[in-house]
């Protein structure tokens, strides 16, 4: 090994160091800023070695050096762009594209790399480098065609309901052969291009026919799964072309990603294999559509919310997607301001798929420097409902839905906040529209529940001054 091989390998080691330093980091919200600058410090470190590298060996033309430095002018250009100009509530779907390109990615790197061994008479494909391959361009093809199909659905071009047909089983069934079958021939060591292009295609019709059926409560699990897909994809890619920078980075890249799956799967109460199998789903959305729709509906004005919550011993406020799309995180900690400076006991309820993204009502209320400890996960407020003088739900729906504890419905098997257990419930949303699960919410014709439909900036802003206004 020489001196400038050795320096890489180091520098490899220091840009793993940095992204294991940086994932723990954000393991709590308090230091989970800290964490990013860390993990592009290691990015910055990896592709410096992989460059000098590349300098070092000496066979690289002035094309490639032409092609790279335009690959990271525009590559990194449109990311810094998209990171920028994106809207906090699009982020999941910027997510999604990012894990299909750097899927995607991964597949084109196997692609390339097994038409140029096939070109070069006499070089054979050992069997290592033909499972890496095969792997690689199933599971980047998946994850490709997947995470557009989820892109696209987060984003409201396809629809968010799940999209079953008739036939589906048998088709994922023959897709699930085509790409087992040809990776098979693969690891003879055969060199045919068509049969690793069919492979391909098969991978990427199984992506699609993966996610459409996916909505409701499943869609979080198979966007953390996709993710966990594109760091397996990647760490296949750097065992094609021997690139240890790769492998650790997608090895960390799917290894977290499948943690994060897990724990949204059991959250969910979802099992992840009959999320790959396809034809998924708990229930019958027929059965559950309009099901609560029929009882009253009881309205506040914002003084009658104002009274109800200044007068409470305890409010537990409930923020859901309406509160990101809204951006009324800043009103929201207001009005906890206000409350608390009136001795009420103020806590967060966050459910873990509430919202578009993992950890999305964290990142929304850290900006306004919510107290950590008011914040409070799922199984640990639960039981704090049954003393909750008032729950204020703010633009959350599925996650408050007991529809999710009837069988048959989108959301069936999906734990919830027991919100309905507070003695009082004021939910702000703008309409009796549905949530993402696209279903009634029998939540709001419960008696106790008292509906101030708003937008959630305004609305709580108006809440915010009633309850200045309280005198005593
Ligand atoms: P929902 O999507 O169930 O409901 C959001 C509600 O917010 C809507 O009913 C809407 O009602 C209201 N709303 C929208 N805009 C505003 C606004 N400006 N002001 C006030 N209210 C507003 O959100 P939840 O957070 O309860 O649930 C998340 C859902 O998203 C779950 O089904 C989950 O499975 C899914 N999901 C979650 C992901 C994750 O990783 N967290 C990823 C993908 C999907 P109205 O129009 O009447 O105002």
């Amino acid at each position: 090994m020489g001196t400038v091989d050795t320096i890489v390998a180091m520098a490899y080691l220091v840009a793993a160091i940095a992204f294991i330093a940086g994932l723990h980091l954000m393991n709590s919200p308090a230091t989970a800023r800290k964490g990013s600058p860390i993990s592009t410090a290691g990015m910055v470190v990896a592709v410096a070695a992989t460059l000098a590298k590349m300098a070092n060996d000496g066979n690289t033309s002035t094309t490639a050096w032409i092609v790279l430095a335009a690959g990271l002018v525009v590559g990194g250009g449109a990311g810094l762009w998209m990171a920028h100009s994106v809207k906090m509530t699009a982020i999941p779907q910027l997510v999604s594209l990012f894990n299909a390109v750097g899927g995607g990615a991964a597949a084109v790197i196997a692609i390339a790399d097994f038409v140029r061994l096939a070109g070069v008479s006499g070089t054979a494909i050992t069997p290592r480098t033909a499972v890496a391959t095969a792997l690689d361009v199933i599971i980047g093809g998946v994850t490709f065609s997947g995470s557009l199909i989820a892109a696209g659905k987060l984003q409201g071009w396809i629809t968010g309901q799940p999209v079953v047909f008739r036939g589906a089983r048998v088709l994922t069934g023959a897709l699930a052969a085509v790409g087992v079958g040809g990776s098979a021939y693969l690891f003879t060591g055969s060199e045919n291009i068509g049969i690793l292009m069919m492979v391909v295609g098969a991978s990427l019709v199984f992506g699609i026919t993966m996610v459409l059926p996916i909505g409701g409560a499943d869609m979080p699990v198979v966007i953390s799964l996709l993710n966990a897909f594109t760091g397996i994809a990647v760490a296949m890619a750097g065992f094609v072309i021997n690139s240890a920078g790769l492998i650790i980075g997608g090895a960390l890249v799917g290894a977290s990603g499948t943690i994060l799956t897990i724990l949204m799967a059991e959250a969910m109460n979802r099992s992840i294999p009959n999320i790959i199998i396809g034809g998924f789903g708990t229930g019958d959305s027929a059965v559950a559509v309009g099901a609560g729709a029929t009882g009253d509906i009881r309205r506040l004005s914002a003084d009658d919310a104002a009274i109800q919550m200044s007068y409470a011993s305890k409010v537990i406020i409930v923020p859901g997607y309406g509160l990101a799309a809204a951006q009324a995180q800043r009103e929201c900690r207001e009005l906890a301001d206000v409350l608390e400076s009136r001795g009420v006991d103020v806590s967060y309820a966050i459910h873990p798929v509430a919202g578009r993204m993992p950890g999305h009502m964290n990142v929304l209320l850290a900006e306004v420097n919510v107290p950590y400890t008011q914040l409070k996960e799922m199984d640990a407020v639960n039981p704090e409902f049954d003393s909750a003088d008032v729950a204020l739900v703010v633009g959350a729906n599925d996650v408050t839905n007991p529809a999710a504890r009837r069988p048959n419905t989108p959301l069936s098997g999906m734990p919830i906040l027991d919100v309905d257990h507070a003695k009082n419930i004021i939910v702000i949303k703008r309409s009796m529209g549905h949530g993402y699960a696209g279903i009634d919410n029998e939540l709001y014709t419960n008696p106790k529940t008292g509906m101030f439909f708003a937008d959630a900036k305004k609305g709580l802003a108006e809440i915010t001054a009633a309850a200045k206004a309280l005198v005593g």
